[in-house]
């Protein structure tokens, strides 16, 4: 049996970096700009669509739009997404509504240039635990900056009544980093906001119209999860929904798009519901069970729920695109292990997930797992003559998918492990990390298929072709 193996992290990036979230927009419009040539724009507000079938071309949509200067223009597309977060007009335009609670939560978040006495404040994050401002945030940002963070209490609500001044929230700051020092030299930005857990009743309604980021689901920024859980959005539908506008799929791959992604919404708020509560200073009820308080909660909270927070454990239902393997123990609708592989030739390795992202262009990855070739070597000139037959099935979808072979060990060629070509790019796992975390039997070999967001689809043997097939059949047009 194949076993997980700690010998090299299961991801490669060990750093925090907190970059606000303007700094972040700037970083991503330049890439945007860079990679694609294109540009957001900025002052244009949509005021209403329309959906039309009858038209003939596929534009279904016929949007209008208004800009302050410009006047209004009306824009033809095939799909809307509405991205236009929490006060979304497109969700309102549609008619979705939000369910879920405003809470009696308020909390006050400053960032700024800041100077204190208390001990390593250069620690991405600090928590601390106050009597008067429930659970302290203290962030390093980037640049000079630092983000202080702290709870609306019943008692300082009450103390404000009409809400604070820039004045009063400087000066609770200080209060509430008692007893150390805090002086903030410069603010650059600060907000006062209610705890708001919701979710839309759907992220897909008359096929056209799709939701994501803050316009689908809202709740509080206590582990950061505001655009991280966008990002995700985006990462989930974007290859889905350019796969469809090629027609590549059936309507049934885009609609996964958001049950998948509204059950992760609805995970990270019944997360949210705990954390907000324990930072607040208030300690879930399940935790008042256990004697707890609610610093003790809140750190319970974060260590049980830490890989779904930093992102690496968001998972996925059983579906059309997550089907039960035929082999390996992969677990389909999770994270695709990444580990480091060797191309044939030089020393330095390659992640896997640099080969699985290797365009970045919304294919698929067909993982060919050799195994140890003195065993498979038969079977996999076998599953070579299928595939390259002259109107095998699977090269009808040549398209969309990037195949690999990956090996154990390392040969000269792969005309000395095959007694012919690989099937796509060869790889060597020297160390059979690779195996190990496929769970893929060295004597068997199998072929892993691995979605265009790097989440685990499907596995089957090196003689089951037949069953990787079906499962492209189920999704592709
Ligand atoms: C205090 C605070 C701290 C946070 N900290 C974090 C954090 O550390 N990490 C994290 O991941 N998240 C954090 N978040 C959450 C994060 O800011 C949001 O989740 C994120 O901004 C949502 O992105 P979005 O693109 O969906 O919506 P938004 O950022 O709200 O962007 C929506 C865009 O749509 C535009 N728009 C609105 N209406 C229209 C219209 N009618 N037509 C056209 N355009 C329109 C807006 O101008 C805006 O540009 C925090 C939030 C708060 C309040």
């Amino acid at each position: 049996m194949p076993t997980f193996s700690f010998a090299e992290p299961v991801h490669f990036h060990n750093y925090l970096l907190n970059i606000r979230q303007k700094n972040s927009e700037d970083i991503f419009a330049s890439r945007y700009k860079a990679q694609c040539n294109r540009i957001v724009f900025h002052g244009w507000e949509i005021v209403d669509y329309k959906i039309d079938t009858g038209l003939g071309d596929g534009y279904n949509i016929t949007a209008t739009i208004s800009h302050v200067s410009l006047g209004r223009r009306t824009v033809r597309c095939k799909y809307l997404v509405g991205a236009d977060g929490g006060q979304s007009t497109v969700r309102q335009l549609a008619g979705i509504d939000m369910e879920g609670n405003e809470t009696t939560y308020r909390w006050v978040r400053i960032d700024g240039r800041m100077k204190t006495n208390m001990p390593e404040p250069n620690l991405v994050f600090g928590s601390l635990e106050t009597k008067t401002h429930g659970n302290v945030l203290w962030a390093k940002l980037d640049r000079d900056a630092y983000r202080i963070g702290f709870a609306l209490t019943p008692s300082l609500q009450a103390k404000y009544p009409n809400g604070l001044t820039q004045e009063d929230v400087v000066q609770e700051a200080a209060d509430c980093l008692k007893p150390f020092t805090l002086e903030i030299e410069r603010v650059d930005w600060w907000t006062q906001y209610n705890v708001k857990q919701k979710v839309a009743a759907t992220l897909q309604k008359d096929d056209y119209i799709l939701l994501a980021g803050d316009a689908g689901h809202t709740h509080s920024s206590v582990f950061a999860q505001g655009m991280n859980a966008g990002v995700h959005d985006a990462t989930n539908l974007v290859w889905k929904l350019a796969g469809t506008l090629k027609g590549w799929y059936k309507p049934g791959t885009l609609a996964t798009y958001a049950t998948e992604r509204r059950a992760a919404a609805l995970k990270l708020i019944s997360i949210d519901k705990l954390a907000a509560a324990a930072v607040s200073g208030d300690v879930p009820p399940e935790y008042q069970r256990a004697g707890l308080t609610a610093e003790d909660a809140l750190h319970s909270i974060l260590e049980t729920n830490m890989s779904f927070n930093i992102g690496l454990g968001v998972s996925y239902e059983e579906s059309i695109l997550n089907q039960a393997p035929t082999a390996t123990t992969i677990f389909p609708g999770t994270r695709s292990p990444d580990v480091l592989l060797h191309a044939p030739g030089p020393l330095v390795p390659v992640r896997l997930h640099s080969i699985t992202h290797r365009d970045n262009n919304g294919r698929w990855s067909l993982l060919v797992f050799a195994g140890c070739h003195h065993v498979t070597r038969q079977k996999f000139a076998e599953l070579r003559e299928k595939v390259t037959t002259p109107g095998a099935r699977l090269a009808s979808w040549n398209h969309l998918l990037n195949i690999s072979t990956i090996m154990m060990g390392a040969v000269g060629s792969a005309w000395d492990a095959f007694d012919g070509p690989a099937l796509g790019k060869l790889y060597f796992d020297t160390e059979s990390l690779a195996h190990d975390r496929y769970g893929v039997y060295p004597d068997h070999g199998a072929i892993v298929v691995v979605r265009p967001d790097g989440i685990l689809a499907f596995a089957a043997g090196l003689d089951q072709l037949e069953n990787v097939e079906e499962f492209f059949d189920k999704i592709c047009a």
